[in-house]
């Protein structure tokens, strides 16, 4: 057992939202392959499980405590209320101590068993080690073929593509953390994030397994905005498209009037063009929307990146509580 009080290696990084059940097959398998990967570097590397409530309103907080009072690897910082798992992360984040950061879910969708073989691809010098999911065949047919149709797009649109089917789940060494808490925006899709910062990435497989106890927490309409986030967070793509589109409309407009104008001299007056007129009208009334609901996209973004709101906010947490007690308070 690691002891407290040795090197942190690695910091697991643990968001969990109602996940009494979860828990428990959690620590039991995540123990061993995190030891083995201790081992690797040295024999007197420790880990920690930095569990972040993300305001659970079920026992999650209660089992955690005391599962604290078994297990001193276990740390937990509670979030005041659910921001989502993104934030959750970033809380993480700020409170890991480790050299690697390991972002993990609960559900053990997220094999333990690539512990080792991501420290060991850092120890061979990749400071990011990403997991593949070899098949996503645990997930449902729909939430399969819109990620698929998400990843398609995306690196057709945005600056720099991110891997296929890599989820949170990856190694990050500190130096890759850093830079990304120095990254000030809000909106954050860690993914996009994650591959614009750079660094000598690798990628290993692994499966993605059945969840053990629960249900998934994602619906449907906050994925559906979570990929927005991911594409108005790092492309501007949408936003330029429509001065070409705009601009190729304007033109054909142009001409079209052209055309009417030069006939209506050549042959006389027309037949009431009430068809065309309404096609033209709701045509660009229809553009002129989508024009601006993508406007409101970024803006909206703008918005909150002024208002410059914490990410998340901590309740307590047992990495406090321990330097409170150090400094005698
Ligand atoms: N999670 C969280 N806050 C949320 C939603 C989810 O911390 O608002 C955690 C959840 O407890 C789990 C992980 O994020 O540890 C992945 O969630 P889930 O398994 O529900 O997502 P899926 O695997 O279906 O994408
Ligand atoms: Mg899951």
């Amino acid at each position: 057992m690691a002891s407290q009080g040795n090197l942190i290696l690695i910091s697991i990084i643990i968001p969990v939202f109602n996940e009494e059940d979860a828990i428990e097959p959690f620590l039991r398998r995540v123990a061993q392959p995190a030891e083995t990967a201790c081992r690797l570097v040295g024999p007197d590397m420790s880990y920690e499980l930095l569990f972040v409530d993300d305001g659970s309103q079920d026992g999650t907080y209660a089992y955690l405590m005391e599962a604290r009072l078994r297990q001193p690897e276990i740390e937990v910082v509670s979030l005041s209320r659910n921001f989502g798992k993104d934030a959750a992360l970033t809380a993480g984040l700020h409170n890991a101590r480790g050299r690697v950061i390991i972002p993990m879910d609960v559900d053990l969708q997220d094999p333990p068993e690539v512990l080792p073989e991501m420290v060991r691809h850092w120890q061979s010098g990749a400071e990011v080690v990403n997991v593949k999911r070899s098949d996503r065949l645990s997930d449902t047919s729909s939430k399969r073929i819109s990620a698929e149709w998400f990843y398609k797009v995306y690196n057709r649109l945005a600056e720099r593509p991110i891997p296929e089917n890599v989820g949170d789940f990856r190694l990050l060494d500190r130096v890759v953390v850093d830079a990304l808490l120095n990254m000030p925006e809000r909106a954050r899709f860690m993914k996009g994030l994650v591959s614009w910062v750079g660094f000598h990435q690798e990628t290993v497989q692994a499966k993605r397994e059945l969840r053990t106890a629960g249900s998934s927490k994602w619906r449907p309409w906050p994925l559906w905005n979570f990929a927005l986030d991911g594409f108005a967070g790092s492309t501007t793509v949408p936003l330029r498209i429509w001065t070409y589109i705009g601009s190729a409309i304007a033109l054909s407009a142009f001409l079209y009037s052209l055309f009417l104008v030069v006939r209506r001299i050549v042959a006389g007056t027309d037949t009431p063009g009430y068809t065309s007129l309404m096609v033209v009208m709701l045509l660009f009334g229809g553009i002129n929307f989508m024009a601006l609901g993508i406007m409101g996209e970024y803006i909206g973004r703008i918005a909150a990146e002024v208002r410059g709101r914490p990410l998340y906010i901590e309740r307590r947490s047992t990495l406090r509580d321990r330097s409170a007690a150090k400094n005698g308070l």
